[in-house]
């Protein structure tokens, strides 16, 4: 036994040893709270004592770890003690690795709880994570692996030991900088970024790369460099950027390398190093391969179609234009292409799908061109496609046969997706002197294609110009026209067969505009589907037919069902049924009574249709498909979608007494529908021999002018007093 003062002076040292260790030092008790933590533990952690001395280690402990840990601490109460890696989470956000002791506190021989040190060896798991990556990146440039690949894996190696950031490689061509890598950065923001120009005040990265020196922004918010691009950073998150510019030997610009940040911060230390090494990494592999010229290839070609890229394209353009000057005189032949709905893909089947689609599209159209044609990919679902040397009837036997090509379905993801594409043509020397122009004639022609019906092509005409400002017109006033009130809905009739009695209506919209007069939906809607406004109109007619049916009903008359057309867009929009949903409940309308009008077209992909038919079916509405016959020809889907109605589409019954293939797809229509149960209506019948066939071949409903055209809201009511 010690005297007295020589065990406490003795209890001074453990208190020392413990208080002044350079590692972290703590205690916990039986429940694993914290009883005692030393100055390095407060340091290591960014917790203060007394906010510690409140917690257990649990909230500490990176989820990864956690089982791990609690199960040696549960070892060392039974008396063992340990040493162990774990990361552990910093207060202010970021991981901290530690290498752990741990040993059981014994009180008058009882546990009573856990001490031991820990020490940071975050900055040495980092070198060694680093020096393996070099190494891997190295052996991959090595054996020649390509490019983007090489970049993703450096980048990969940076952001795994940088707290949160995500990186960017560019690559400079031509005193402007293009996207080499930046697979976690979003994508509206590195659209942006692929071709920024090197220069004082383009960003972070533009002026690294003009001035020749990193550039590190710690708050996008308020540095004067980011004021050109300022707003696309915030809306996509970004708020630091450290930019490092990636020189050759002859300290020549090669690139820039840069992290982001989503929230200010400035590098520290161990940061500034890790980017030098990204940098020299970054440049070792450029110089590489720019000996090899492979690195004009990612200049001039787009990284997810490998198809060449836009200014690739121009480039090529203007030297045929050139030849031909000096020769040939035949023409040549310039394609805009653009896919049918490619951003409704998009959205209701995610960005992977939409790539995977690009992809295969850019396969399909190369197939389709001769090896001296020239097809790029402009951006978006945009593509365009240069051919040599040919008259206006072999261009548009080229555009038929794209057009066939990329409308077979796409299988992805176990999905059959379908799309189709709208193809412009202009002709040099025809259409225009240069690529720009003749782009942008074919781009208009590419529009009235879109507006003919999509899934065809268009040669550029003169008044194509005209008609663009007529459709701007038309798009800027329907923008007004729901708040103006100029939409009405009128009703057509549809009469049952076997009864001769309105079995129900069809409401079609009208726009009756102050100046431009009587707008009809064949013009409007495709304008309101691309721009988004037949979501609210699509609503408002949901609304005002379902209203105007309860206010019939409630006037007395004998009005059983309303039919309502949905467009593509409100179809696919995601909130689709809690709209009819709340629009049905809060008219208390009988579900039963509304039939939903949806075109084959809709039904593209088949997986997704089918679930928002069947939720709408959910609700008690019918369904009908509209038009039917003009969509595609795979009937396999019929039977997966629980459908009320098909309607024949009016181009087959407006020449059923000439054309035996009309009459033939008239009846196989309708018996298609009779062997799936449905019924089926008749679109635009006109005459009495059109009513005839119909009825011979048991068609159970039709419309059309014999019977009556659309009504406005008052002359149905007459209409339906007189036929009751
Ligand atoms: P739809 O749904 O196939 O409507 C039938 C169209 O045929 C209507 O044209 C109607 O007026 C017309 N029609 C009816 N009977 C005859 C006939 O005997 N002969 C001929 N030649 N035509 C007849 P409308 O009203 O111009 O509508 C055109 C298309 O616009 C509709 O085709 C529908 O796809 C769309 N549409 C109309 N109203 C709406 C709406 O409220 N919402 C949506 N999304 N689309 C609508
Ligand atoms: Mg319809
Ligand atoms: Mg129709």
């Amino acid at each position: 036994m010690l005297p007295l003062n020589e065990s406490i002076s003795q209890i001074e040292i453990y208190k020392s040893l413990f208080d002044h260790n350079h590692d972290a030092c703590y205690a916990l008790d039986l429940e694993g709270n914290f009883i005692l933590f030393n100055n390095a533990a407060v340091k290591i952690t960014g917790y203060s004592k007394e906010e510690i001395l409140q917690m257990s280690f649990i909230p500490l402990v990176k989820e990864e770890c956690l089982e791990k840990t609690i199960k040696i601490f549960d070892d060392i109460l039974q008396g063992n003690s340990s040493k162990f890696n774990a990361s552990i989470k910093h207060k202010n956000g970021h991981m901290i690795d530690l290498y752990i002791t741990a040993a059981p506190i014994y009180i008058d021989n009882k546990i009573t709880g856990i001490v031991g040190t820990a020490r940071d060896i975050t900055e040495k798991n980092n070198i060694e994570k680093l020096l393996s990556g070099q190494n891997a990146v190295l052996e991959m440039i090595a054996k020649g692996y390509p490019i983007s690949r090489i970049f993703e894996s450096i980048i990969q190696l940076v952001e795994e030991v940088s707290d949160g950031g995500k990186c960017a490689i560019l690559v400079e061509n031509d005193k402007k900088l293009y996207l080499g890598s930046a697979p976690n950065l979003p994508q509206p923001y590195t659209d942006m970024l692929n071709g920024v120009p090197i220069g004082p005040m383009e960003g972070s990265c533009g002026s690294a790369a003009y001035f020749k020196r990193p550039t590190f922004v710690s708050d996008i918010k308020n540095d004067p460099l980011w004021d050109h691009y300022r707003d696309i950073a915030l809306e996509n998150g970004l708020r630091s950027c450290w930019s490092s510019p990636v020189c050759d030997n002859q300290n020549g610009v090669l690139g820039v390398f840069a992290i982001y940040h989503d929230k200010p911060c400035v590098p520290a230390d161990e940061h500034i190093q890790l980017i030098e090494k990204a940098t020299h990494l970054t440049s070792l592999v450029i110089q590489h391969y720019r000996s090899e010229e492979k690195i004009n290839f990612l200049a001039f070609h787009d990284e997810l179609t490998k198809l060449p890229n836009r200014r690739f394209f121009n480039n090529k353009v203007n030297e045929a234009i050139k030849n031909k000057k000096n020769g040939k005189n035949e023409m040549l032949g310039l394609m805009f292409l653009d896919l049918d709905r490619f951003k409704l893909i998009n959205d209701s089947l995610g960005h992977s799908v939409g790539d995977f689609l690009l992809k295969d599209v850019a396969q399909r159209i190369t197939s389709c061109v001769r090896d001296q044609d020239l097809a790029s990919r402009q951006g978006g679902d945009e593509f365009t496609i240069l051919v040599h040397d040919i008259n206006q009837m072999e261009a548009g036997i080229i555009a038929k046969r794209i057009l066939e090509e990329l409308s077979k379905p796409y299988c992805i993801n176990g999905h059959e997706v379908y799309i189709t594409p709208s193809i412009g043509i202009s002709l040099y020397p025809l259409d225009g002197s240069n690529a720009d122009e003749l782009l942008r004639k074919a781009d208009a022609a590419m529009y009235q294609a879109k507006k003919e019906g999509r899934n065809s092509y268009q040669f550029y005409q003169a008044e194509m110009d005209k008609k663009t400002y007529d459709r701007l017109e038309l798009e800027n006033e329907l923008r007004k026209a729901l708040d103006k009130n100029e939409f009405t809905l009128h009703y057509q009739p549809i009469i049952n067969l076997s009864t001769n009695k309105v079995a129900g209506v069809e409401a079609l919209i009208r726009w009756a505009h102050p100046r431009l007069g009587y707008v009809p939906p064949n013009r409007f809607i495709p304008i309101a589907e691309e721009t988004g406004m037949i979501v609210s109109i699509g609503e408002w007619v949901l609304q005002t037919a379902i209203r105007q049916l309860k206010q019939m009903q409630s006037d007395g008359l004998l009005l059983s069902m309303i039919s309502i057309n949905i467009s593509f867009r409100q179809f696919y929009q995601p909130n689709l049924i809690n709209i009819v949903n709340q629009i049905l409940e809060e008219s208390g309308v009988d579900p039963n009574r509304i039939t939903i009008e949806i075109t084959e077209s809709m039904t593209m992909d088949v997986e997704s249709a089918s679930t928002i038919l069947h939720d709408l079916k959910k609700l008690g509405v019918k369904i009908s498909i509209d038009d039917f016959g003009t969509g595609y020809s795979s009937l396999s889907y019929l039977k997966k979608f629980p459908i009320d109605y098909l309607k024949i589409d009016q181009s087959f019954i407006r020449d059923i007494s000439k054309s035996n293939y009309d009459k033939n797809i008239a009846m196989t229509i309708i018996l298609m529908a009779q062997n799936l149960g449905v019924g089926v209506i008749a679109e635009g019948v006109e005459t009495a021999e059109q009513l005839e066939f119909l009825k011979l071949n048991n068609c159970t409903e039709a419309q059309g002018y014999l019977f009556s055209k659309p009504l406005s809201e008052k002359d149905l009511k007459q209409f339906l007093t007189e036929s009751s």
